[in-house]
């Protein structure tokens, strides 16, 4: 049951830094390695504006509770705010401020011209049935309309979110503007102005990027050895496509456990999250093994592509992969990753690997503005130029600086970022 205006501190004692302190870690880390004036290092360090609303929702029994939603709005120099909802019990404002400093990352990386937003209610969607779903998604549209639209603040699906949910907010966006405004989210149906290729668009770009990692280091990807950690929305896509490029994903997983198959497994034939929800333990395979032991498999690439904090200091000498490729966001927590740089592991981060979904939204946006929707072809085509721009020009830094992939991709951000703001200048 939900409880009204339910609290949103998890009970754990924070063991590691958070989404925010992470962020501005980052920040600093990458403004090392450049000559930005500290004053946008500064301002970069605090989001534009954090909304706070109150979102009413009458109960299937008729109480009403009352849940607290945020929407942060890190940066929007290079254009209007671009990031999730999502709808989780954790879900905190600090968390958003973070995530939405992450997004401003992530847009001008891919160069597209998006800012960074991130947002969410304090709720446990699981608690709630589809009808309340829908009201608490309608409500929150209303409470944000003020600071959201095409041309200010683009949310997406997140965590508990999904397009059904992203259809019900830009309905009642929609309604109260008295125009349909298709662009005011992205990951809809694409019924209703979504765009082909959005759902497996994060896979997607987890494919692309480790297949140019594995020619980059020099490898065979018909010799190299894949284990996926998660097999939904970007698990199970990345998995497929680099089974179909020819390498060999001998083992991936849902939440109740890992299938090995050491001559590779059949990735078309395992139910995704979608098409069964946890049934990737059902699918006959000659191992099982626990999620924890899939992460320290003996193969080439490791994809963690479900959840946050699975790579961690007690696992990271344990990692035998010589490349990691970040499918979920923020997989590897600060100490594993001084870990990994030690040992010359490769990382290839979160906001280039999966950046493919926030590419297509902006492909949608763009199908949505003009009226026109594309076909998957051109989706595809379109990606995978997008994502091969952003690789080279991390390989570029990597090169040039001798850094690793993570700080190259953040100081290709941060140039972008900081050189708008230098030719916007401070105002007044
Ligand atoms: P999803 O719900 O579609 O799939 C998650 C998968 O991970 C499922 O197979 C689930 O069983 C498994 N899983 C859940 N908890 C687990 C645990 N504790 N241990 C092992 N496996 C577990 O989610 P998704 O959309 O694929 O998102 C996965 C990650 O990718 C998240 O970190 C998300 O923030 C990130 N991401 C998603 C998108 C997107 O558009 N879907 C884009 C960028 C990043």
């Amino acid at each position: 049951m939900a409880s009204a205006a339910p609290t949103s501190e998890p009970d754990d004692e924070p063991t590691e830094e958070t989404a925010l302190e992470t962020a501005r870690r980052q920040l600093d880390r990458a403004a090392a390695h450049l000559d930005v004036d500290p004053g946008i290092i500064e301002r970069l360090h605090h989001p534009n504006q954090v909304h706070r609303v109150s979102v009413p929702l009458e109960r299937d029994d008729g109480s009403t509770a009352v849940y607290t939603g945020y929407r942060a709005q890190h940066d929007s120099v290079r254009g209007p705010y671009k990031g999730g909802l999502r709808f989780h019990p954790d879900v905190t404002e600090d968390e958003c401020i973070g995530l939405s400093m992450w997004m401003t990352w992530k847009c001008a990386l891919m160069d597209i011209p998006f800012g960074g937003g991130k947002g969410g209610i304090v709720v446990n969607p699981k608690d709630l049935s589809v009808d309340e779903k829908e009201r608490l998604t309608r409500r929150f549209a209303e409470e944000l309309r003020p600071f959201i639209g095409p041309t200010k603040d683009i949310p997406a699906p997140d965590m508990g979110t999904d397009s059904q949910a992203m259809a019900w907010f830009m309905d009642a966006y929609s309604m109260q503007e008295g125009e349909t405004q298709a662009g005011v989210v992205t990951g809809k149906p694409p019924v209703v102005g979504g765009s082909k290729g959005r759902d497996t668009a994060p896979g997607r770009s987890v494919a692309i990027i480790a297949r140019e990692a594995i020619e980059h280091l020099g490898w065979d990807l018909e010799d190299t050895t894949v284990a996926v950690q998660g097999f939904g929305s970007v698990g199970a896509p990345a998995a497929r496509l680099l089974d179909d490029y020819g390498a060999t994903v001998v083992a991936v997983s849902d939440v109740n456990g890992a299938i090995y198959d050491p001559d590779g497994l059949d990735t078309h034939d395992v139910p995704t999250h979608e098409e069964e929800p946890e049934a990737v333990m059902k699918y006959d395979a000659p191992q099982k093994l626990s999620n924890e032991e899939l992460l320290e498999l003996d193969v080439d690439v490791l994809i963690p592509a479900a959840i946050g904090n699975v790579l961690t200091e007690e696992n990271a000498d344990d990692v035998k992969a010589d490349l990691i490729v970040e499918g979920a966001n923020g997989p590897t927590t600060s100490a594993a990753d001084a870990t990994f740089e030690e040992r010359g592991i490769h990382v290839v981060p979160d906001i280039l690997a999966n950046a493919g979904g926030v590419t297509v939204s902006y492909f949608e946006w763009l199908q949505d503005l003009n009226h026109r929707s594309w076909s998957l072809e051109r989706v595809h085509d379109e990606l995978e130029s997008e994502m091969l721009d952003a690789w080279a020009a991390v390989c570029e830094e990597v090169e040039s600086r001798d850094v690793t992939w993570r700080d190259a991709a953040y100081i290709v951000a941060l140039e972008r970022v900081a050189a708008a703001h230098e030719h916007r200048g401070l105002w007044p």
